[in-house]
């Protein structure tokens, strides 16, 4: 701004100078175009803030107004006049950052004005000779400053074409992370899921003890590791037919889950065997909790003729205590101290829950458990559940025996 008064006001001076008959002329035109400049930006502030293009286009005109004034006014000043012209689309150009139709409006009126000016002035302004070669020129200078125009448009075209892709691949590879995502969850949540029955596998089972695992650790918890095997399972696959055996499995895994509480967790750990951890705090508690899951498939009454004496679907359950004195144990060690109690509950008469000592010593001192408890038999051999309760719906096939209608 302060080099563009600068240039202004030594350009009056030079002016001036050379033509000090038309110095009124001179100083009159440019104070007022310095006024409808200055007036523009101050009274219209609001406007010129909005639309300062607008009031660029408006100061301009009168820059083109006053300059054709001054070369009619004073034909002397004719040539320097025309040279104005010339610069003024260059300079505005290089100045104002336009690529709108203001712009080239102002372009299309400033060529149209100048070429009129160069062709009809006064002869006296401009000798009959050069008014060709000045056309030439003006039309020269008019194309060179619109295709300036064109190529800083097309660049910025280009530029705002290039944000626009990397902004849709950007979003696209937004997109894209999400499905893949929610797909990684999926495949997740699939790889430890067993298909049959819905509950965890192995794999989540593993995952279900390093969790426990911690927990016992930070939160001093204790969870009962109880592991079920449905008794004489093999005995329905032979009379009614693999897939009969799959829906008692997914009728028993059911079960299962109904039983569990929140913090309480099942897998399917083998073929008719499933594991909870259940979270108590006491031993009677893990106790009670696999006699409501022994209770809950036995009530099924999936009717197993070879499972004498029961003559329905039942379950031995093995079940340990993990507690924070069996940190040092693996996994492996925890399975096989319920897997122990589970295979008593078989030799003793199956549908029957048997508990394994916690972390025993070679003695048989069950650490897990504070002096006073130890000794005191908190968990008798469970009887034979006694049920009588028929379950309707879809268990009514099972009791078809193999290829029955
Ligand atoms: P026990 O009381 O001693 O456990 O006898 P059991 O018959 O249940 O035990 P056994 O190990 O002899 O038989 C288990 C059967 O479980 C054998 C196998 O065919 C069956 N089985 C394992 N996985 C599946 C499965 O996904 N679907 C079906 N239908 N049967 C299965
Ligand atoms: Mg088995
Ligand atoms: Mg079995």
């Amino acid at each position: 701004m302060i080099l563009a008064i600068g240039v202004a006001v030594l350009d009056c001076i030079w002016l001036v100078a050379f033509h000090v008959d038309a110095g009124q002329l001179i100083l009159a035109l440019n104070a007022m175009i310095a006024l409808v400049a200055a007036g523009g930006f101050l009274m219209l502030g609001s406007v010129a803030r909005r639309r300062p293009e607008g009031v660029v286009f408006a100061t301009l005109v009168v820059v083109d107004a006053a300059t054709l004034a001054l070369g009619l006014g004073h034909p002397v000043l004719g040539s320097v006049a025309v040279g104005y012209l010339l610069l003024l689309p260059v300079v505005v150009s290089l100045v104002i950052p336009w690529a709108t139709r203001i712009h080239v409006t102002w372009l299309a009126l400033h060529a149209a004005l100048v070429l009129g000016y160069a062709l009809f002035a006064p002869t006296e302004s401009i000798p009959d000779g050069a008014r060709d070669q000045l056309v030439g020129l003006l039309i020269v200078a008019i194309a060179v400053s619109q295709s300036g125009n064109v190529t800083g448009v097309r660049g910025r075209v280009s530029s705002f074409t290039q944000i626009q892709q990397i902004s849709a691949l950007n979003r696209q590879a937004r997109r894209d992370q999400m499905r893949l995502d929610s797909l990684n969850a999926i495949l997740e949540t699939t790889a430890a899921t067993d298909m049959l029955t819905g509950l965890g596998n192995r794999l989540a089972l593993d995952a279900g003890l390093r969790l426990a695992r911690s927990r016992i650790e930070r939160q001093h918890e204790s969870y009962g590791l109880l592991i079920l095997d449905l008794d004489r399972f093999k005995a329905i696959n032979d009379e009614r037919g693999h897939l009969a055996g799959d829906d008692v499995l997914r009728a028993a895994s059911d079960a299962l889950r109904r039983v569990l509480r929140a913090g309480d967790s099942a897998y399917r750990y083998g073929g008719e065997e499933f594991v909870a951890l259940i979270l108590v705090t006491r031993p009677p508690e893990a106790l009670a909790a696999a006699e409501r899951i022994r209770a809950a498939i036995d009530s099924l009454q999936i009717p197993n003729a070879r499972n004498a004496p029961y003559g329905h679907l039942t379950t031995s359950v093995g079940v340990t205590m993990i507690g924070p004195l069996d940190l040092s144990a693996d996994d492996a060690s925890w399975l096989a101290r319920a897997d122990g109690a589970l295979y008593r509950a078989k030799a003793n008469g199956r549908n029957r829950t048997e508990v394994g000592p916690a972390d025993a010593d070679a003695d048989g001192t069950d650490r897990s458990r504070s002096p006073a408890d130890r000794g005191r038999r908190d968990v008798t051999p469970v009887v034979p559940w006694p049920t009588a309760r028929p379950v309707p719906g879809r268990l009514d096939r099972l009791a078809r025996p193999r290829g029955a209608r």
